[in-house]
């Protein structure tokens, strides 16, 4: 079968070369030609393991290929995938220009029968819309269906997440667009990966309420962790508690600096903004974004509690994308947390083993370092703001000999405290002692 993915980021990339991996053959469209001529000589440009491999046997193997020009790639595919952005605007709801792009120009260049493939995270009823602007734009008739089909994918970890996630979700309005669907995701039914057939609507739906979901459990785990902190209790002993009792889980228990990237501040943002569309006060989700902003506040507020007042102070922060094994900075805690720190007058000397290149494009004034020990050299504070494995075991008498004050805030808890006050640090992780 011949197919196309509209957009070339995180998820259209992933989704086209594991399509691809299952033996479709994929064109992958994008606006961007510096992308485009990169990704053709088989340079993935975005940090995502396994992710060049995948893309560099692919195209060798002739069944991926990528351009600029979506006629093209329409004309022979019979599934067109829609996997472009969907950022929040300033009022918090889903921005859909490019969905409506796309959408229009998937309606000018249809030459024969389509199946429409949603794949970006959209609020409810988008599927609706991009139909009536496929209809409005199309020169001649042609039949169409549209499938509502978010995808789960974590980045760090997506090409496994799309080779055996936890489910499927294909929203659609008859059979025989879901044969077509069922047959794209043939390999996954041989390995027994549940479908959740459903209605476009509820296929929408059920993206955010996950998103919105697992945030809210971050949010939780973070109000425990403060109230951890006040009482003198240890938050990692309440959430294993936690999640030993199997209603709960042990998954999206650790506390930290608040949830970001690129899904869940948009997504719980934009099922705020639908609901309130509908007259309905979605108060879980009003509070889990105030804990989460207040959450990154009170990091701030702890490093001045450590460094001392940040004017003229120096601190090396270890960590800028909002999780390890990803080079996407979008909404990291680490940014909110840097800019509050540069508006107090600190400076900040920064290192990240795959976010500085991004970073530097919107953070120029931080200085960046080659690895851990450059970043802390006389520095006031250290902070460790993502988890990368790099990070898990650094030399700590080395350290000390570097830092001005022997001060660590660990933010993502991945040090004991007692270890660090025997090593003679000041040290503060998030809800322990
Ligand atoms: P991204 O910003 O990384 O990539 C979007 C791509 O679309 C860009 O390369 C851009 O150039 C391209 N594009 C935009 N308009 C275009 C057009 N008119 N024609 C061709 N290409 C166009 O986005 P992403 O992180 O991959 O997310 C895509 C969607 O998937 C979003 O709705 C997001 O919420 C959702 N999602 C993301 C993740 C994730 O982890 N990143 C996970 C699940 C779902």
């Amino acid at each position: 079968m011949n197919i196309c993915v509209i957009g070339t980021g995180y998820v259209g990339l992933v989704s086209g070369a594991c399509f691809a991996e299952f033996g479709l053959n994929v064109t992958c469209v994008d606006k961007d030609k510096t992308k485009v001529d990169s990704l053709s000589a088989g340079n993935s440009l975005i940090y995502e393991p396994g992710l060049n491999e995948l893309l560099n046997r692919n195209l060798k193997e002739g069944r991926l290929r990528f351009t600029d020009d979506l006629k093209k790639a329409m004309e022979q595919s019979l599934v067109i995938f829609i996997a472009v952005g969907t950022p929040s605007d300033e009022s918090g709801q889903a921005d859909l220009t490019d969905v409506r792009q796309v959408a229009a120009d998937i309606g000018r260049y249809m030459n024969d029968y389509k199946v429409v493939a949603i794949k970006s995270t959209v609020p409810v009823g988008t599927s609706r819309l991009v139909e009536s602007i496929i209809r409005e734009n199309q020169a001649e008739e042609h039949s169409f269906d549209l499938v509502s089909n978010p995808e789960f994918l974590r980045e760090g970890s997506s090409i496994e997440d799309f080779m055996r996630p936890n489910r499927v979700v294909i929203g659609a309005r008859n059979e025989r667009v879901m044969a077509i669907m069922k047959d794209l995701y043939r390999p996954l039914y041989l390995i027994e990966v549940p479908f959740v057939v459903t209605s476009n609507e509820t296929a929408e739906l059920i993206k955010y309420a996950a998103n919105a979901f697992l945030a809210t459990k971050i949010s939780f785990i973070n109000e425990m962790a403060n109230l951890c902190e006040m009482i003198g209790a240890d938050v990692h002993q309440v959430a294993r508690a936690m999640g030993l009792d199997q209603r709960i889980g042990p998954k999206f228990l650790h506390p930290g600096p608040g949830f970001g990237g690129s899904c869940f501040p948009k997504d719980i943002h934009a099922l705020s903004h639908i609901s309130r569309a509908l007259d309905y006060d979605f108060k879980i989700g009003e509070a889990v974004i105030q804990v989460n902003r207040r959450q990154q506040e009170l990091m701030v507020a702890k490093i001045e509690s450590l460094v001392g007042n940040p004017d003229n102070r120096k601190i090396a922060f270890l960590g800028l994308t909002f999780k390890p094994n990803t080079d996407d900075i979008r909404d990291a805690p680490a940014i909110f947390i840097i800019r509050e720190l540069l508006k107090k007058g600190a400076g900040i000397k920064a290192f990240d083993p795959a976010g500085m290149d991004n970073a530097r494009k919107i953070l120029p004034e931080v200085e960046y370092a080659g690895d851990a020990y450059e970043a802390a050299a006389g520095a006031d504070g250290l902070v460790i703001a993502t988890e990368w494995n790099q990070f898990r075991n650094l030399d700590w008498n080395r350290m000390k000999g570097l830092l001005r004050q022997p001060v660590v805030a660990d933010l993502r808890n991945i040090y004991e405290p007692a270890r660090m006050k025997e090593l003679g640090f000041i040290y503060s992780g998030v809800g322990r002692q």
